[in-house]
């Protein structure tokens, strides 16, 4: 929430600069507070929302909603670079003739200021939350884009070209791209429910299968509900003379999965190996006794 109104009252502030100077540098940085401003908002309510509990229907409960709120922001801030750039373009091709650098640079420096608050704010919980570190490294991007606005100010002084406000639009355009593609790649490979980065499926399958009484591991899945949880679920064949003990072997399967690999949310299907002896088959689908 602080960091929603430190943004909030830079957005406005940078706007109403930009209009007035025709910065396009403060017009890029107030764009990427924009993302920022709608991270927040998203990060906020799908934190609220994650936190219901689960239904007899959503039996995940709602953990994904952060994942959503997350490539939502990272799309919007493909938006805002396709916009950015267009303009920039733009400009370099009518320049403008000169600019306020003295108010943009105070514009600039009350945005950093902010920026370092906001970002002090949201460091305390950046570790494992997609969306906490989502924006948090959106607050740092941005602290970065200040900077380039304020050496753009500087550099206009300097040289007495308006043009350094255009190619630091260039720059800020780079910086949120750059977020983006991070936000991007990692919410995507949970959506698609590629394994958690920390768990080397190949090692996961030689481990289980290094475990007394069990012959292979096959259909093997593990997949990420929302950084932090992780569900896995695998078949395992057995040997004929463990499964009276079977029981044994799935939690030996279990503990390891959870010592070594801390994954707690494990479905272990387990088979016996070799032609199943089937006594539903001799009796012609008659039940045994
Ligand atoms: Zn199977």
């Amino acid at each position: 929430m602080v960091a929603l109104l430190a943004t909030g009252s830079v957005f406005v502030l940078e706007v109403y600069a930009a209009l007035r100077t025709g910065s396009l540098a403060l017009l890029s940085d107030a764009g990427h507070l924009l993302v920022d401003l709608s991270g927040l908002v998203l990060a906020y309510i799908a934190l609220r929302w994650a936190s219901r509990p689960a239904t007899p229907q959503a039996t995940y409960g709602f953990y994904r909603a952060e994942v959503l709120a997350a490539s939502v922001n990272g799309f919007l801030l493909v938006g805002i670079v396709v916009f950015l750039v267009y303009r920039a373009v733009d400009r370099l091709r009518s320049p403008l003739v000169e600019l306020d650098h003295v108010f943009v640079l105070w514009v600039a420096l009350v945005g950093l200021a902010a920026n370092v608050v906001a970002a002090l704010f949201l460091h305390r919980d950046a570790g494992e939350n997609i969306n906490t570190r989502g924006a948090f490294w959106n607050v740092v991007g941005d602290g970065l884009a200040s900077v380039g606005v304020i050496a753009s100010a500087l550099l206009v002084r300097w040289t007495g070209d308006p043009g350094w406000d255009t190619y630091v639009t260039f720059l800020v355009a780079a910086i949120i791209a750059w977020g983006a593609a991070g936000l991007l790649r990692s919410s995507m490979a949970i959506l698609l429910e590629t394994a958690p980065p920390h768990v080397d499926m190949e090692d996961v399958k030689r481990a289980v299968e290094g475990i007394d009484g069990v012959v292979d591991v096959h259909d093997l899945h593990c997949w990420t509900l929302t950084p932090g949880q992780y569900a896995l679920t695998m078949h395992v064949t057995i040997e004929q003379r463990r499964v009276p003990t079977f029981h044994g072997v799935t939690q030996a399967i279990e503990d390891l999965l959870e010592e070594r690999f801390g994954l707690d949310h494990c479905t272990i299907q387990v088979e016996p190996e070799g032609p199943a002896v089937d006594r539903f088959d001799s009796v012609q689908g008659e039940l045994p006794p």
